[in-house]
């Protein structure tokens, strides 16, 4: 069920000099070897690469398109294989990772028409001139992504560049490689020529610090924390290297007075434990009018103390483990902290079980603005609900952190929509419901959330140069 782990080069499957052991986090048991890359295997990944971006730049975008759609239909296919692997080595409950298998197969169909119409433009020109726009692929990506989602994070990245008409080295993530192993080997079989996509895991630092400042990289793509990010961001700045960031969030959820408050605090409940909470989305700081917040923190409690957690292989299971060790001890750090600071625990609070990387769905209550928590993001099944006076407040507060991703809010009144819209400082607003994006809208953040944007009609803008051409008839 679980496949075998190895590097993807030059259209090969290669198995690397040294290994690192893939941990099943509900079990803690050992469920594979990945291949670790050493220098050389990156070189030839790069050499693989431009190649491989020689071809495929020059591939019609019908073809392209084809290709992608190929192997976007495969991984529809192998959904249950996929989804299997992934809760094995992620832990998330087998319903969600088999709708995780069909969002990545959207991003990679949704990418495959926008890859026909990267339209240019003409300007109006003087007689016997002509300006025009083209757009073309940037080059060779290096693109990095993380253990949350193992196959729709990959598949993001993936998408934008094989659309654009660019190669792309990933290096995902060496806690879940199965997703892209399994996005691989569906575009081998789909017929992607090799050193188009090529695979590597391995030491992140290392591999990061070899290929960035290599000249053929003209993009790094990455996901994950903001800290990581702006170390990409320093070292690609030293060649100009574009970059397109998708960093954390910590996202705020105003819930106004005139919500209805069962509806939108069962909902909050049930949307925060999604995933763990591993989530660069995921809803975490509630700010709810004090004229509600007794009756919707009750209903938000009740919901998530009766969360039933265990083993994502299991039936009826709702949330799974942390994916990795060291979530588990951050977590409780922001717990006690919090606590220590004066915040209620009302539910939850600590490690769950003695075996499997397992955290407590948890609610607090009252934090206090200098309690860790509210300046960084748990990343993990932990919810903050604060009581605001107004709309003015909420807004307040939802604003005051450095991060701008996602954010939410609950309310039918036009006069409150109409500020939230203006005034809430993220990439992604939703109201009234608290899913963040699909394939078909651009998703991406704003202050030290990131830049660029996946998805939408501005998805594959961070994989393409912009050309002016002006062509004058004579010589002039
Ligand atoms: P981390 O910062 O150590 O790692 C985040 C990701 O970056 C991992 O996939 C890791 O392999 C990669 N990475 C780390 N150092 C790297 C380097 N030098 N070069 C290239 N890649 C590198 O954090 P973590 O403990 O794995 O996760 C905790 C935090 O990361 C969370 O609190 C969250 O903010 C963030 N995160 C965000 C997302 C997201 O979807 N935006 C996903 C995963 C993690």
């Amino acid at each position: 069920m679980y496949p075998k782990l190895r590097l993807f080069i030059a259209g090969e499957w290669r198995s690397a000099s040294s290994d690192m052991p893939v941990i099943n986090p509900a079990t803690e048991e050992e469920i594979g070897r990945l291949s670790c890359a050493s220098l050389s295997d990156l070189d030839d990944a790069l050499d693989a690469a431009i190649k491989g971006f020689e071809i495929w730049s020059r591939t019609s975008p019908r073809q392209r398109s084809d290709t992608i759609l190929r192997a976007a239909a495969l991984l529809r296919e192998r959904q249950e294989e996929i989804a299997q692997s992934i809760t094995l080595e992620h832990g998330k409950p087998l319903p969600q990772a088999r709708l995780e298998v069909i969002r990545g197969a959207e991003f990679f169909e949704w990418d495959a028409g926008e890859a026909m119409r990267t339209y240019g433009r003409i300007i109006p020109a003087a007689r016997g001139h002509k300006f025009s726009v083209h757009h073309q692929p940037i080059g060779v990506v290096a693109a990095f992504s993380p253990w949350n989602f193992p196959m729709s994070q990959p598949a993001r990245k993936i998408a934008g560049a094989l659309a654009a008409g660019c190669s792309i080295i990933l290096k995902a993530a060496e806690e879940t490689p199965a997703g892209a192993v399994h996005i691989a080997k569906a575009f081998e079989d789909a017929g992607l020529p090799p050193g188009v996509l090529n695979l590597v895991f391995g030491n992140p630092a290392e591999i990061s610090s070899h290929l960035i400042p290599k000249d053929p990289i003209r993009l790094v793509a990455f996901t994950g924390s903001t800290a990581v990010g702006r170390h990409l961001t320093t070292m690609a700045s030293e060649n100009m290297t574009s970059v397109l960031m998708e960093l954390g969030g910590h996202a705020p959820v105003i819930v106004c007075e005139d919500t209805d408050v069962e509806a939108s605090g069962v909902s909050g409940a049930i949307r925060k434990m999604r995933n763990a909470g591993q989530v660069c989305t995921s809803p975490t700081r509630f700010f709810v009018h004090d004229d509600i917040f007794e009756d919707y923190s009750q209903a938000f409690v009740a919901r998530v103390a009766a969360t039933i957690v265990g083993n994502g292989m299991e039936t009826g299971v709702e949330m799974g483990p942390l994916a990795n060790e060291r979530r588990v001890p951050a977590l409780i750090a922001l717990v006690e902290d919090a606590r220590a600071k004066g915040a209620t625990v009302a539910t939850g609070g600590g490690r769950h079980g003695d075996r499997g990387y397992f955290f407590q769905p948890t609610v607090l209550l009252n934090v206090p603005e200098d309690a860790m928590i509210m300046q960084e993001e748990p990343f993990g099944p932990i919810a903050v609900l604060n009581p605001v006076t107004s709309l003015d407040h909420a807004i307040k507060q939802a604003n005051s952190v450095p991060y701008g991703l996602a954010g939410y809010a609950f309310t039918n009144r036009a006069d409150y929509i109409d500020r939230l819209i203006d005034e809430v400082e993220v990439g992604n607003l939703s109201i009234n419901t608290l899913e963040a994006s699909m394939p078909e809208t651009p998703f991406g953040g704003v202050k030290s959330s990131g830049y660029g944007r996946e998805g939408g009609t501005e998805g594959l803008d961070n994989y393409m140069i912009v050309k002016n051409v002006w062509h004058s008839a004579k010589i002039c």
